[in-house]
């Protein structure tokens, strides 16, 4: 009997899509690249489904995609050519709040949104946030060890698993909802599945820290003339504001290039400036956070560190500057073949890293224009430059990401290899390194059929 039969006969019909039943949504992630609409999408409701599931596809060696909320920018879970796709998207269940011991747990198929608004509506608070929130899934997020807005203060998503239930390529389960905070009973396994991007086995269940929820936030936008000036900003923003979440800089040609992408963007300065910096804090205390954010402002501006600084008055004000610093979207529509970077890079290094790109790509590429944004504050900033075409794009991949092995950086700080960054994995990663990352996969998954040809 044929192993789509036979996986029929098991799982009733909202289980598994075949053929016809699959839509063009399964074909591709958010990097739009794919091409193969997968013959079946397995669609589990619980582990013991996902486990009942593999085993099948093991024994007949066939090669399974996980797709998560398909919101990733490396191609991770596009379909190849004969693999079928494993959707979590029915398992989206939170499971329990646990007010003592500040964890939430929920299935991996859980939108992030509503994980947020789930910890919210207990008075509590997930500190993990991106843009695509209301579609990328919690699962996807621990997969790909999502970064996103409040780094600097919270950490990655692996700050944030407590416990994790997973399952193997032969369908063995590993469940350990841990939520003790000290835990140190042998090997801590769910570090194999956060940022492996669904290469050693399939996130099902995950338990998360929460916080208690910040009760006030102050923001500003300042303007400075240096990158030694931005630096020092940010070393002075992290030792006199512990409560600092948000540290995001802009270049100026892609903050005036926002600008005038967006319909309703405004720059709150008269003046140009050499960078832009939203400053973020979220604390406790109402009666001195606000004074201490101001304090500092006032004390940097005084020194000439900062050149010019304007506080949100308002929300709309907030929303007015992360606006411009979300203006990726728009710009990118204005740009044909636009390459995209998430590129990690040592704080001290940045300037001196985004000098040598420009003038390569000056020198190579004259007709190519780069812009330069990013959470500085976690030494990671993001390119995106306009090509002429898909030859010149992929050189620009290549000078781009052999500087940032050169500085010692890394070819992706958040967004993962997936499918599309394989072949530059060895700027970020030793030989050494790479061979134990093959050891690690042929032991958990020897015959290779969990997103195949990913990371390396
Ligand atoms: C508008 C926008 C803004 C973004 N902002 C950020 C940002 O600030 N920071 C950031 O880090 N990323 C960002 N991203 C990228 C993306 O949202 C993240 O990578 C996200 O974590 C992917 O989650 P997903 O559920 O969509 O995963 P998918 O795209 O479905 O999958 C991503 C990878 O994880 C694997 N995977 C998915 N689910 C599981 C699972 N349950 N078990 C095992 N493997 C799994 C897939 O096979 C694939 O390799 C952004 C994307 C968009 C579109």
């Amino acid at each position: 009997m044929s192993l789509t039969k036979k996986i029929c006969e098991i799982f009733d019909a909202p289980s598994v899509l075949y053929n016809d039943e699959v839509s063009d949504k399964y074909a591709s992630d958010w990097t739009d690249g794919g091409k193969y609409r997968p013959e079946v999408v397995l669609r589990p409701k619980t582990a013991e489904d996902v486990s009942s599931m593999l085993k099948l596809c093991n024994v007949a060696g066939q090669q399974i995609v996980v797709q998560g909320g398909l919101t990733g920018l490396s191609g991770g879970a596009s379909p190849k050519p004969g693999e079928w796709s494993l959707s979590l998207e029915r398992m989206n269940q939170i499971i329990e709040i646990d007010q003592d011991a500040l964890t939430i747990t929920v299935q991996a198929g859980t939108p992030l949104s509503v994980v947020q608004r789930a910890a919210e509506d207990a008075g509590l608070y997930l500190p993990l946030d991106l843009g695509a929130r209301g579609s990328c899934q919690i699962g996807g997020n621990i997969a790909t060890n999502a970064g996103g807005n409040q780094v600097i203060k919270y950490g990655m998503a692996r700050a944030l698993v407590s416990g994790m239930v997973a399952v193997l390529a032969d369908g063995t389960i590993l469940a350990n909802r841990n939520k003790l905070l000290k835990n140190n009973a042998g090997y801590d396994l769910k570090q194999l599945f956060i940022g492996s991007e669904g290469t050693l086995g399939i996130i099902t269940e995950v338990v998360l820290r929460l916080f208690p929820k910040p009760i006030t936030k102050q923001s500003a936008m300042c303007a400075l003339e240096s990158m030694t000036d931005v630096i020092h900003l940010l070393n002075a923003a992290r030792t006199r504001l512990p409560s600092i979440s948000a540290f995001e800089v802009m270049w100026p040609n892609y903050f005036d290039a926002c600008i005038s992408a967006i319909d309703d963007a405004r720059s709150p300065f008269t003046e140009k400036y050499s960078y832009y910096v939203i400053l973020e804090s979220e604390g406790h205390c109402a009666e001195t956070d606000f004074e201490h954010f101001c304090e500092l402002l006032a004390d940097l501006m005084e020194q000439g560190i900062v050149a010019n600084a304007v506080l949100a008055q308002s929300i709309a004000d907030a929303e007015n500057f992360w606006k411009i610093r979300d203006g990726i979207g728009e710009l990118t529509a204005l740009l044909k073949n636009a390459a995209h970077f998430d590129i990690g890079i040592p704080i001290r290094s940045v300037e001196a890293c985004v000098d040598d790109i420009q003038s390569t790509l000056l020198r190579k590429f004259p007709s190519v224009i780069a812009y330069y944004f990013g959470h500085l504050g976690d030494g990671n900033f993001h390119i995106v430059a306009g090509t002429e075409n898909e030859e010149q794009k992929y050189g620009v991949y290549n000078a781009v990401y052999e500087i940032t092995g050169k500085y010692e950086g890394s070819i992706t700080a958040e967004h993962g290899v997936g499918s599309d960054k394989t072949q530059w994995l060895h700027h970020s990663r030793d030989e050494a390194e790479i061979a134990l990352m093959r050891t690690l996969k042929a032991t958990l998954d020897p015959k290779g059929i969990l997103n195949p040809g990913r990371v390396f």
